[in-house]
């Protein structure tokens, strides 16, 4: 298996490569559109074949490569059973099974940060998208987000995983790039909570501002990745 870890500076998105030997098939999870010659160059090096671009929800960060990849290189392009995505080929359901020349990812949905949030199980790792990530969680107040479903997900479905099992989380804005679920346990601060009222308590109480992308990246998100006519990003007002 070669297996990469990208950083976008811009958003903090983590981008995760897999890929089989020289010669096999690779997938992304959730590509970045800015950097999407940069993966490409990259996986023409690594001698791998873009087959499948994850995205694990809708972004509000950042706007998705899975269009532009799609229409590049011809690849399938994923999300869970109920994104409102308009330009995914595939969805997958809560166990599903994405299957790479014998790499297997396991969907595990996963919503609260938005509706329709998945993480990603493969053998002695988790992507986690922004359900649960290192020393804290994604955001539950806008797109369908649901502290409650937030709860339910990370306590007990992510959770349950083994405590070894490395989480690889969508993002990060402090300098972490790994952790694991029994570090994420005793040392999350989000997660010392005895319930699933006091955590829905906590993240009322975050008052985060909006993404400073969002008003470009939810809507060309649900496009593809195409930006709606009139915006782009970093365009003052944005
Ligand atoms: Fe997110």
């Amino acid at each position: 298996m070669q297996f990469r870890q990208l950083f976008d500076h811009e958003s903090g998105t983590y981008t995760y490569l897999v890929g089989g030997p020289p010669g096999g098939k690779a997938l992304l999870i959730d590509p970045v559109k800015e950097a999407t010659d940069l993966y490409l160059m990259l996986i023409e090096q690594l001698d791998l074949r873009l087959t499948i671009a994850i995205d694990t929800h809708t972004h509000a960060d950042h706007v998705t490569a899975l269009g532009e990849l799609r229409e590049r290189v011809g690849c399938i392009t994923m999300m869970g059973a109920n994104s409102r995505a308009d330009c995914v080929s595939a969805r997958f359901a809560d166990g599903e099974v994405i299957d790479l020349d014998g790499i297997r990812l396991k969907a595990m949905a996963t919503p609260g940060h938005t509706d329709e949030s998945f993480s990603l199980v493969m053998s002695d790792r988790v992507f986690t998208g922004d359900a649960l990530l290192i020393r804290g969680t994604g955001r539950t107040d806008f797109q369908n987000g649901d502290a409650y479903a937030a709860y339910d997900s990370i306590f007990n479905k992510l959770l349950r995983l083994p405590d070894e099992t490395l989480v690889y989380p969508g993002h990060d804005y402090k300098g972490w790039t790994v952790s694991t679920i029994g570090e994420e346990r005793l040392y999350n601060p989000r997660l010392q909570v005895a319930s699933a009222a006091e955590y829905a308590e906590l993240m009322g109480k975050l008052n985060l501002p909006a993404p400073k992308q969002m008003d470009v990246a939810v809507p060309a998100n649900l496009a593809c990745g195409r930006l709606p006519a009139g915006l782009a990003p970093g365009k003052p007002g944005f």
